[in-house]
C-alpha cells in the first residue's frame, strides 16, 4: 500500500477505449472540486489537439524503457504492442504536495492495479458504455483512429468489460449530461468522507 506523508485522495477512471472517461475526466475537472490530473507518460504519436505535458508525457518507446529500467513508475503497462503507458511516481507526488487530489484517466488493467495501491484512499469508476457497438461508434465520430487502431481497441474493450465488477462504482454512461451528474455526486460523497 502506498504510503506519503503528504497523502491526499485519488480518483480512478477506468473504461475500454471510447466509453467516455476522457469526457467525464475533463468534466470533473472543470467541476472545483480540487482535483487534479495525473498526466500520464506515453510512446504513442501525439494526437491533433494535445499538447506534452498537458494530455500526457509523450515519450519514445527508449526513453520510456530506461524510466521503467530507472523504477520511475508505479504501474506501467505496454496497452497495445509498443504503445506504453504508465503512471510516474514523481506525477502523483507533485499534485498532493500542492494539496490536491490527483484524477486518473488510465486503462481497466491500471485503475485495478492503482485501486491495490491506494488501497481506501481511492474510489476506482469503470465507465460503461450502453453496448460494444457504441463504443465503435463514438471511437469512429472521435475521428482519431485508424480502422486498424479501432479493431485493435475493440478487441480489447469485449475482455475489459470483465472487469467492471471489480470496481467500487459502475457509471453507465448513456446520456452525457446525466453521467456527469452522476460522477459529479460519487465523487463529491467520497471527497467527503
Ligand atoms: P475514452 O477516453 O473512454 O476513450 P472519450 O471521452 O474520448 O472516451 O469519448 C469518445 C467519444 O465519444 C468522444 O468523441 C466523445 O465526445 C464521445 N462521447 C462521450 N460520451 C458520450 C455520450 N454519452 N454519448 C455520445 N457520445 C459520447
Ligand atoms: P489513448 O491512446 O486513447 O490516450 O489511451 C489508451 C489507453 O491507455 C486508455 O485506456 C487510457 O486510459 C490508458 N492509459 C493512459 N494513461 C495510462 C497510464 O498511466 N497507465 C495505464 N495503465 N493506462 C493508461
Amino acid at each position: 500500500m502506498y504510503s506519503d506523508k503528504a497523502q491526499g485522495k485519488a480518483i480512478i477512471f477506468s473504461a475500454p477505449s471510447g466509453a467516455g472517461k476522457t469526457t467525464i475526466v475533463h468534466h470533473l475537472l472543470s467541476c472545483n472540486l480540487g482535483l487534479e490530473f495525473s498526466v500520464s507518460a506515453c510512446s504513442r504519436a501525439m494526437r491533433k489537439g494535445e499538447a506534452n505535458g498537458v494530455d500526457y508525457y509523450f515519450l519514445s518507446v527508449e526513453e520510456f524503457r530506461k524510466k521503467i529500467a530507472n523504477k520511475e513508475f508505479l504501474e506501467w503497462e505496454e496497452v497495445y504492442t509498443d504503445h506504453f503507458y504508465g503512471t510516474l511516481q514523481s506525477e502523483i507526488e507533485r499534485i498532493w504536495k500542492k494539496g490536491h487530489h490527483v484524477i486518473f484517466d488510465v486503462d481497466v488493467v491500471g485503475g485495478i492495479n492503482l485501486k491495490k495501491i491506494f488501497g481506501p484512499n481511492a474510489l476506482s469508476v469503470f465507465v460503461k458504455a450502453p453496448s460494444i457497438a457504441h463504443l465503435e461508434a463514438r471511437l469512429k465520430t472521435r475521428s482519431t483512429e485508424t480502422p486498424e487502431s479501432i479493431a485493435r481497441r475493440m478487441a480489447k474493450a469485449e475482455i475489459e468489460m470483465g472487469y467492471a465488477e471489480k470496481f467500487d462504482h459502475i457509471l453507465l454512461n448513456d446520456d452525457l449530461q446525466r453521467a456527469f451528474a452522476e460522477a459529479e455526486q460519487v465523487v463529491k460523497q467520497f471527497l467527503n468522507s
